[in-house]
């Protein structure tokens, strides 16, 4: 039987850029997913509203990912009202998916070391597995955890994706891009270029509309 792996991306997608989709594209090519959600986030909890609406981000995911073979838009996060909490859209996922189903959270380097600040975060672990994409080629360092968090790592790391659904940590080595969203609305909010940072018809849009000008 073929094993299912589905990869979950959420952001704030202020805006989705070439960083995002280069760590879904080397997770799908290495044939290691059946498929990328990309789940951009309504409210997230820990940080500032973003600059884009939320009608925004999602029209400009909804851009880069379309006719990109296993790549799908889940807009359910920014259709709820209040705060998203991954652990509940992972538990929802979960529950449609089924026991069986593998899920893997794939999280940049950044968001892995900040994770013990997240809502029931040591839950995330019976919900999926999780893939730290090196972010500028930079490896995982224990010194750069907190302790919870490097005891997690430390009980659960595996060298690749096992076949079960969840509950290992897997750092994924892609080729690095050093994009930000940030950087990318600094650049913008000074009229300069953000040429080959993000797919040409979200440059379109965000030109358009005249986002983070
Ligand atoms: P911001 O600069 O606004 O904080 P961001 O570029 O980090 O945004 P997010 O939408 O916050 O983008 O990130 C969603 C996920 O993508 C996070 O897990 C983050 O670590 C990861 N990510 C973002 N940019 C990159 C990149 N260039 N390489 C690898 N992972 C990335």
């Amino acid at each position: 039987m073929k094993r299912v792996m589905i990869g979950i991306l959420g952001g704030t997608f202020d805006p989705i850029h070439n960083g995002h989709l280069r760590m879904a594209r080397d997770m799908y090519d290495q044939r290691l997913l059946s498929k990328v959600l990309f789940i951009p986030t309504g409210h997230p909890p820990h940080r500032d509203e973003p600059q884009a609406s939320a009608k925004d981000r999602l029209e400009m995911v909804r851009l880069a990912v379309e006719y990109k073979p296993g790549f799908e838009l889940d807009d359910r996060e920014i259709k709820r009202d209040g705060v998203n909490y991954t652990v509940d859209t992972l538990t929802e996922l979960r529950a449609e998916l089924g026991e069986k189903t593998g899920l893997s959270l794939l999280l940049g380097m950044d968001a892995f070391l900040g994770l013990p600040t997240w809502h029931e975060w040591q839950r995330l672990f019976d919900l999926v597995h999780i893939v730290v994409a090196r972010r500028a080629g930079k490896s995982l360092k224990t010194a750069e955890m907190s302790a919870e968090l490097a005891a997690q790592w430390q009980q659960r790391k595996a060298i690749k994706l096992p076949l079960t659904p969840a509950g290992t940590i897997v750092e994924f080595a892609m080729r690095p891009v050093d994009i930000s969203a940030t950087q990318i609305r600094e650049l913008l909010h000074e009229k300069q270029s953000v040429e080959g940072m993000v797919p040409y018809s979200v440059l379109n849009y965000i030109l358009q509309n005249h986002l983070y000008e």
